[in-house]
């Protein structure tokens, strides 16, 4: 079908896509925040302003928080967000999601994550496929954490493990064999890496942890041995340009790697992170590359086909939406 319409915008909503790191807290939309706290939320914050910086990951993580903490009081309320989210996935033409949920629901919030897992599965629309993480930050595993992180890799809708939070946290020795009794327990394993710290974490969650797919990874680039690692072992890359811009990671669109490390035979992708603290959505995300980075359709093609190649979903399934893109670029 023929829009007639020829913008970057335009192509790319006609582009089958994928996310593959949504994170379900940060992507909250405004409307039902506003709509639980409506004295409070009235108006999006600045954050959502296209010159805005976070001064750190202190400050963009309290404000999440704060978000977070005041919406995400149910496992209804994961549902009413899951559902919410997904819709606006497949508006956007979206066909395959991999979000997380953190652990913090259950540590700091007191929630069932297994009701919360159940909650956010049954919000998953026809013709959409979606992926369900829980997300760990660094210091997660406690005493009163221990048996539940243990009990997650039994919970049947939960597809996987992310590793979350603040990266410059020392990373302590429960994570590693977690990570390998997870894979056991047939979870897929990521990790948040490379994004604040430098390319030698890349390495320990390839090597330690075992994962195959980096959230961010962006500072990889830094190292060259680094890059020839991911590259050999097939590790693919989450990134998010427009939430790397707003973080500080990269000074400006121009300065991000991802050019670079796409034409260094790295597999990466493209997502959106946490919406509801950068206001942006996947089609900012993609003309970022666009406008920012001079990507051509074809090469914006060939990220969205990136998405549908790591997806954890059968070849068969692919097939259609990876022809609808050779079709395309
Ligand atoms: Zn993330």
């Amino acid at each position: 079908m023929s829009t007639g319409d020829d913008t970057v915008a335009a192509f790319v909503q006609r582009l089958p896509k994928t996310e593959t790191h949504l994170h379900l807290e940060g992507a909250l939309p405004w409307e039902l925040l506003r709509e639980a706290n409506p004295g409070k939320y009235a108006q999006p914050p600045a954050s959502w302003d296209s010159g805005f910086r976070f001064r750190n990951f202190t400050h963009f993580e309290g404000e999440l928080l704060g978000y977070a903490g005041d919406y995400f009081k149910s496992a209804d309320r994961y549902h009413e967000c899951a559902k919410a989210v997904f819709a606006s996935r497949v508006t956007a033409n979206v066909k395959y999601v991999e979000t997380s949920f953190a652990s913090g629901c259950i540590d700091f919030m007191g929630l069932d994550g297994r009701e919360v897992c159940d909650a956010i599965r049954a919000a998953v629309p026809e013709g959409l496929e979606v992926r369900i993480f829980l997300g760990i930050h660094h210091d997660g595993w406690t005493k009163k954490m221990a048996p539940v992180l243990e009990d997650a890799l039994l919970w049947g809708k939960l597809d996987g493990i992310d590793l979350h939070g603040a990266e410059d946290m020392p990373l302590g020795d429960w994570a590693a064999p977690y990570w390998k009794r997870a894979c056991e327990a047939g979870k897929f394993t990521k990790a948040h890496a490379g994004e604040f710290q430098g390319p030698e974490f890349v390495r320990r969650c390839v090597e330690e942890l075992g994962v195959r797919r980096i959230q961010h990874g962006v500072r990889s680039v830094e190292d060259p041995e680094v890059v020839a690692m991911l590259r050999g072992e097939g590790v693919a890359l989450d990134m998010c340009p427009v939430s790397n811009v707003k973080l500080g990671v990269v000074p400006d669109a121009s300065s991000h790697p991802i050019r670079a490390l796409l034409d260094a035979g790295i597999v990466c992708t493209v997502s959106t992170d946490d919406p509801v603290s950068f206001g942006n959505t996947l089609g900012d995300d993609y003309r970022m590359l666009a406008d920012g980075m001079g990507f051509s359709r074809q090469d914006l093609a060939r990220v969205a086909r990136n998405g549908f190649e790591v997806a954890l979903v059968p070849d068969a399934w692919k097939a259609p939406h990876l022809e609808v893109l050779a079709s395309m670029g």
